[in-house]
């Protein structure tokens, strides 16, 4: 058992994201400040470990983000790799596809932008949206997309096997949360261009969204690459969250240096 088992869906298992808590504070080590403190720690231990991994250059980390509009997928980007070496670290957002990316399967645009060795890969959404967004504006009919959730097993087991570790986080805020957020994105001259018009419909349809969210998560939460649903409301409370499951995973690895080169204690500087 370790702490982000807390937030972990273990294989086959079905959720009901409406069941599950958005605003709860379980497992923190304190309030606001004693937490924020705490993932400050956290932060340090995760440069440590990022610094090894790239160091070995033999092993990546991908961390997928999904998550409703203003959920903080970017603000967690932001809070939880300040820190770790810039040089092993991408960030990718997955947008609309393109004509080309169309023109493709769905997972062309994604294999091309995969961490290599030694790197940690950020997707700020992901293949997922060809279940989600895909499912929910019926761009496809479910006789495509549904087995897709198949596909994405057997190519997250592929990636597993070839040295990728995946990590995948659903930032779960409530709906009475996001009008908050959205509500600030307008008020706010240096938010405004956060929102989108398309926002709107979007929220429109929370419940057809949360509904294949959870389906999502139940049918590809592997022992290999899992899926933890993150209480989202409080910033402070995901960054914590999302901090634990991203140390445990690289404690989990547990990448080393590589070996010194033979004769190296033998070479004088002078
Ligand atoms: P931001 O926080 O900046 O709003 P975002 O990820 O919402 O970030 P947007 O440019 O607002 O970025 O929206 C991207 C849109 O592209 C989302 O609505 C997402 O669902 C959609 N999208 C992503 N992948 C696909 C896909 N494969 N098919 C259809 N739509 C997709
Ligand atoms: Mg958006």
């Amino acid at each position: 058992m370790t702490e982000s088992d807390r937030w972990r869906v273990k294989p086959h298992t079905k959720i009901d994201l409406a069941g599950i808590a958005t605003d709860t504070t379980e497992g923190a080590p304190g309030g606001k400040d004693e937490t924020k403190e705490a993932t400050t720690v956290l932060l340090e231990r995760l440069a440590g470990l990022q610094a090894r991994l790239w160091a070995e250059h033999r092993r990546s980390l991908l961390v997928v983000l999904q998550a409703m509009d203003a959920a903080g997928k970017d603000g967690t980007v932001k809070h939880v790799f300040t820190g770790v070496n810039p040089m092993g670290v991408r960030a990718v957002a997955f947008k609309a596809p393109s004509q080309a990316d169309l023109d493709h399967d769905f997972l062309w645009r994604i294999q091309r932008e995969l961490p290599e060795r030694g790197d940690i890969g950020i997707f700020n959404r992901s293949h997922y949206e060809d279940v989600l967004i895909v499912r929910v504006e019926e761009l496809v009919p479910e006789s495509v997309w549904r087995p897709r959730y198949a596909t994405i097993r057997a190519f997250e087991d592929h990636l597993t096997e070839e040295g990728t570790t995946i990590v995948k986080l659903f930032l779960h805020i409530s709906k009475e949360e996001q009008a908050e957020r959205f509500k600030a994105r307008l008020k706010d001259p240096t938010k405004n261009w956060k929102f989108s018009v398309a926002d709107v419909d979007v929220r429109k349809r929370w419940d057809d969204y949360q509904i294949a969210y959870a389906e999502a998560i139940h049918r590809t939460s592997t022992e290999g690459a899992p899926w933890y649903v993150i209480p989202a409301d409080r910033k402070w409370y995901r960054d914590f969250a999302v901090a634990t499951i991203l140390v445990e995973t690289l404690e989990r690895m547990d990448p080393q240096f590589p070996e010194a080169a033979p004769g190296l204690d033998h070479i004088k500087i002078v």
